[in-house]
């Protein structure tokens, strides 16, 4: 194993997830976040996870050795301490990134790879801001890691193609699938196929064409997928989600798609209805409709 200590920059959705995963496969975690009040959010997604891998993996003493495996901090620079990687996972939004990996730049150790977990922008829109361009790559995860368990790997034109393999290594010892990623692309290969899916749905939706429950209804019936884009947006988070709607609506002026992200914002964010993780989103949790028996009813199955 080429890599001991591992930092995890932002303990949200899927900076708490990544960290379990590193965690649960052996390597001791330092997970940092802006404050403590996010540190404390980071450390009950963190203890939930608990219950997640065991259910999963069948190990309750693995999973509470994981959990003792990473510690949580506000204090960057002790999170970086002997890093062998950092996996950044701080909030999609340009300006925070671009902050977080200036302020990195001057801490990290010589040897710590830098690797972002962003899924809609590239390593060179950060690459001259990281002091060590030739480190830095993306390690892409999809949500809910243990199960969806997709390693991107993806450096830019000037990272080092012995990084990307140690990366790519690291990523199976964690028990990723790794996938190379030949060349820098925005939305790498999940989100190329992901983003225009779920953009699909949500102006399908808000132009009027048809109700939540019907657009997921008609997608799951005819595929035989088990949720649709409205399914899946509650999964992915609409906090997430609303920053990639907002972005992608605002750079292409598509004034469908930014009266849905002002939807989002209004009738579900600001009322703390951000899908699955709050029980609350398009539907409605542990017992969203769209996996009632009675959702699709399929020929020789009529009750
Ligand atoms: P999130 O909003 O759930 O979490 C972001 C975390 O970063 C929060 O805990 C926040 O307190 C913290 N943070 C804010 N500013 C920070 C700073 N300067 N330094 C350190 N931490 C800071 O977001 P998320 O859904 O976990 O997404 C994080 C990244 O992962 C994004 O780049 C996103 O594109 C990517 N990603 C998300 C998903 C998904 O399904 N949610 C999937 C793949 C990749």
């Amino acid at each position: 194993m080429m890599f001991k200590n591992i930092t995890i920059a932002g303990g949200g959705v899927l900076g708490s997830q990544i960290a379990f995963q590193t965690a649960y496969f052996g390597y001791e975690v330092k997970l940092y976040d802006i404050n403590e009040d996010a540190v404390k959010a980071a450390d009950e997604k963190l203890d939930k996870l608990v219950a997640r891998y065991t259910e999963f993996f069948g190990d309750q003493s693995k999973a509470e050795s994981a959990r003792k495996r990473i510690s949580t901090t506000v204090n960057l620079e002790d999170a970086l301490q002997d890093s062998d990687l950092l996996i950044e996972a701080v909030p999609e939004k340009k300006e925070i990134k671009v902050d977080f990996y200036t302020q990195v730049a001057k801490v990290a150790p010589e040897k710590t790879i830098f690797a972002t977990n962003s899924s809609t922008m590239v390593p060179s829109d950060f690459a001259e801001y990281t002091g060590r361009p030739e480190k830095f790559l993306a390690l892409h995860f999809a949500n809910e890691v243990w199960k969806n368990n997709t390693g991107e790997v993806m450096g830019h034109a000037g990272t080092d193609k012995k990084y990307e393999e140690e990366v790519l290594k690291f990523a199976e010892s964690i028990g990723l699938i790794p996938l190379h990623v030949l060349k820098e692309t925005p939305g790498y290969i999940l989100n190329s196929i992901l983003v225009p899916f779920l953009e699909a749905g949500k102006k399908l939706y808000i132009s009027g064409v048809a109700d939540i429950e019907t657009i997921d209804k008609t997608w799951m019936a005819a595929t035989g997928m088990n949720m649709g884009p409205f399914g899946a947006l509650d999964v992915i988070g609409l906090n997430t989600d609303y920053h990639i709607t907002l972005a992608n609506a605002e750079k292409n002026d598509d004034e469908l798609l930014l009266k849905f992200a002002n939807l989002m914002k209004e009738e579900y964010i600001d009322k703390g209805n951000l899908g699955v993780s709050t029980g609350k989103g398009f539907y409605t949790y542990p017992n969203p409709s769209f996996k009632s028996e009675d959702f699709i009813v399929r020929l020789g199955q009529e009750k």
